[in-house]
């Protein structure tokens, strides 16, 4: 009986049941099988790897129990923390045990049972150097009628000189016979390259200079060293407060002075290169960078390396916080407030949640860092939940930006609204335009934030109004040229801009708001002389085009940078003296109760950026609405006002951080369906909660997203409320297990807990 009992194993598997499966083992694999090693199984003839996560109990079994095929690993591939974690996230988000070790043990459980470092080349195109004193008039008398070549020139331009032909065909839809005739005329080269390798090998690293922590510094790295295990650390430090360097002066500590590990999280490696060098200048070969652009075999690499205790830290994006480190000392969460710390698919986690808890679980600290702190950490510092520490104040001694406000309410000319024409002038009025010129007369930088991407935000009739949307989504398609093309942003559906109105067949199609590629233009046309680089979605394809432009302009190689939300991330760059909000509106109307809180993050932190050298900055925000309080307080760089009223404005109806939410995500093909749905699901819910938690929980909706198609999917939505978050795991796993989905319009219900976003 013993014998038994001893060769079952309980595995997890990635499939979307809750359920674990037993497994039975013998002699040969008993000393590779203990809680947390990797196992292969059949299962339903195939095999799948899975992780043993308890011994396997007899009585369970309803028939014999299959048996484990091999198990790969000496060692266990999770430690018992690490599997504690993954048991807290699996219960919390409401997601099966097994898709959760997927999401925390990438390569092992999805690629091969022993990944190889692979190497790969493409094919690129690059442009040859321009003749020194070519004009765009030249260059159109050059181009003639070959308006595709133009337009893949130009491109290529905008994407730092050089792209893969894989991108431009199949992304931006040029055809090859373009890309060849501009190598016939000598203006590209085309040539086969090999895959990158992981660029932050090679970087060259400036020493870290000498210098004295100021007060508000020291304080904080003392209070912090000095802190409890699973205390939490809120580092509230105006931009240009030098929080980096209280990182650094705690990993000290932690890594080189006491030996243990530490994990710090950034928003997107490649948007944040500055801030990951400052660590590698400090910390060397115990820094194992995790990023998206490494291959199966280099991840593995890494991870192996941490497993091993070979590298101390682990730095990366949201997924690092699954780094399996051993004795972990702390995990520092820079720029807390950023929304990319929740995965926007199963198992929708939030990073900087996982990280309280597994420093909790560790005994470690967690170093939660920001310019403007999300609600829900600010509301638990003033909870005294997280101990509050603050840097009131730019480092040696820089002042904060000056910030002037133009309202772009006045002087509109009628006549653009009529034609639809957009000049210069009224996307960039005279003070920003006069800020800039003179920014480029002292050879100074300048960055210019427009959170919106594409040449103009939509097409309208002039006649009737229409304007021209997705036909599968349930939102505006967005103008883009070079190529001349309509894109959704959701699904990527393509069109031609239309000549005539679809619904009344006018023919005088006007264009809408400003987006980069507009401004990127009409910034050309006003400053030829002017080097100029535009980061968004659109130019940044490659893994590491971000990098390169930030380079550029770190080099001095850039005299204005120009871009949407990536552009204000965290850069550190002294010689910006000039920061321009070109449209501080967009986003701030969006039906979804954080937007004013997103929009006054984005102003501030964009406004951060200016200023940060001994020449100080200044910020020039152009808006609608110079009133609201995301504005109001943004200019006079307040996050505790900002706060203070945002927070009050969330009492009634009540939102985080008052209490805590779960949207459920109802979607089908079928309008009808959909909707019966999610009301049929109201009503079960309701008498659910009736029954196990009455008045705990209160439910809003059911009703249509307010983005009500993507994909052609129909989306309606319910939201559960609730101040007691144990209800809201209870009630959320019952549903999930127990409701019903009728196999009919490819019907889906997804489980949001602590959504970003209720769009
Ligand atoms: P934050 O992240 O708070 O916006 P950073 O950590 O990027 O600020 O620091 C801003 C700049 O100040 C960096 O160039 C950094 O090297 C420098 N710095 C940090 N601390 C000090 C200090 N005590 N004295 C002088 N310069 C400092
Ligand atoms: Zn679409």
């Amino acid at each position: 009986m013993d014998e038994i009992l001893g060769a079952l194993a309980e595995v997890a598997l990635p499939l979307p049941v809750f359920q674990t499966f037993t497994y039975a083992f013998d002699e040969s694999s008993a000393d590779r099988v203990s809680v947390g090693s990797r196992v292969v199984v059949p299962v339903r003839n195939k095999r799948q790897i899975g992780i043993c996560v308890g011994p396997g109990e007899e009585k369970a079994l309803r028939r014999a129990p299959k048996k484990i095929l091999s198990a790969p690993d000496a060692e266990p591939a999770v430690g018992p923390r690490l599997l504690e974690l993954c048991r807290w996230i699996s219960e919390y988000y409401v997601v099966p045990l097994g898709v959760v070790l997927r999401t925390a043990l990438p390569v092992l459980l999805t690629g091969a049972e022993n990944p190889h470092p692979t190497r790969k080349t493409r094919r690129v195109v690059k442009l040859t150097p321009p003749a020194e004193d070519q004009s765009l008039l030249e260059r159109d008398k050059l181009f003639g009628r070959a308006k595709q070549q133009r337009a893949a020139y130009e491109m290529l331009e905008s994407l730092g000189g050089e792209s893969t032909v894989e991108h431009l065909q199949s992304q931006l839809e040029f055809s090859p016979s373009v890309l060849a005739a501009l190598a016939r005329r000598g203006l590209v080269v085309i040539g086969e390259e090999e895959v990158e390798r992981d660029p932050f090998l090679t970087r060259a690293l400036q020493a870290p200079a000498g210098v004295t922590p100021t007060k508000a510094q020291s304080d904080s790295i003392d209070t912090i060293r000095s802190g409890r295990p699973g205390e939490v650390f809120l580092l509230h430090g105006v931009t240009g407060s030098g929080k980096t360097l209280v990182y650094i002066e705690v990993l000290r500590r932690v890594v080189l002075e006491e030996g243990k590990t530490a994990i710090v999280l950034v928003p997107e490696i490649a948007l944040t290169p500055q801030t990951v060098d400052r660590f590698r200048a400090v910390f060397g070969d115990s820094i194992a960078v995790l990023h998206s652009a490494l291959s199966d075999g280099e991840r593995y690499d890494a991870w192996l390396a941490l497993k091993r205790g070979d590298k101390k830290i682990a730095v990366g994006a949201r997924s690092a916080i699954f780094a399996p480190l051993e004795n972990l000392g702390a995990i520092i969460v820079d720029e807390e407030h950023e929304s990319s710390y929740k995965q926007g698919e199963t198992p929708r986690y939030h990073a900087r949640e996982v990280a309280v808890v597994r420093a909790g679980l560790e005994g470690a600290v967690t170093i939660l860092g920001s310019a403007t702190p999300s609600l829900e950490s600010w509301s638990n510092a003033q909870a005294g939940k997280f101990t509050l520490l603050q840097l009131p104040e730019r480092v040696a001694g820089n002042r904060m930006p000056e910030v002037e406000v133009v309202d772009l309410r006045r002087g509109e000319r009628p006549g653009d609204a009529l034609t639809g024409i957009v000049e210069y002038d009224s996307i960039v009025r005279e003070p920003l335009d006069a800020a800039l010129m003179s920014r480029l007369a002292r050879g100074e930088q300048s960055i210019l934030l427009l959170n919106r991407r594409g040449y103009s935000s939509f097409l309208q009739c002039g006649d009737c109004g229409a304007v021209a949307t997705c036909p599968h989504c349930s939102i505006t398609l967005t103008h883009h040229r070079a190529p001349e093309r309509l894109i959704c942003h959701y699904c990527l559906h393509r069109d031609t801009p239309p000549e005539r109105c679809a619904e009344c067949g006018g023919q005088t199609i006007k264009q809408r708001g400003v987006g980069t590629q507009q401004l990127e233009r009409v910034l050309g046309e006003r400053f030829p002389d002017a080097r100029i680089a535009r980061m968004d979605v659109d130019t940044t394809s490659g893994k590491w085009a971000h990098t390169r432009i930030l380079d550029r302009v770190a080099a001095g190689e850039i005299d204005i940078l120009l871009g949407t939300q990536m552009i204000a991330k965290g850069l550190d760059f002294p010689k910006v003296t000039l920061v321009g909000v070109v449209d501080a509106d967009v986003g701030i109307n969006l039906p979804d109760f954080r937007a004013s809180e997103r929009a006054f993050q984005l102003i501030a932190q964009v406004a951060g950026r200016a200023g940060r050298g001994p020449k100080g900055g200044a910020v020039i925000i152009q808006t609608r609405v110079p009133k609201h309080h995301a504005v109001v307080h943004a200019i006079t760089h307040d996050y505790e006002s900002f706060a203070k009223e945002e927070i009050e404005s969330r009492e009634s109806p009540p939102y985080p951080p008052h209490l805590r939410l779960a949207n459920i995500i109802f979607s089908g093909t079928v309008e009808a369906a959909t909707a019966d749905l999610a009301i049929g699901a109201k009503d079960w819910l309701e008498r659910l909660i009736e029954q196990r938690a009455p008045g705990k929980i209160v439910l809003v909706g059911a009703a249509p997203c307010a983005i009500e198609k993507i994909k052609n999917r129909f989306r309606w939505h319910l939201v559960m409320k609730s101040d007691t978050p144990a209800e809201l795991t209870r009630v959320g796993r019952y549903f999930v297990e127990r409701f019903e989905t009728p196999s009919a319009a490819q019907l889906r219900i997804t489980l949001d807990r602590d959504p970003v976003s209720l769009l």
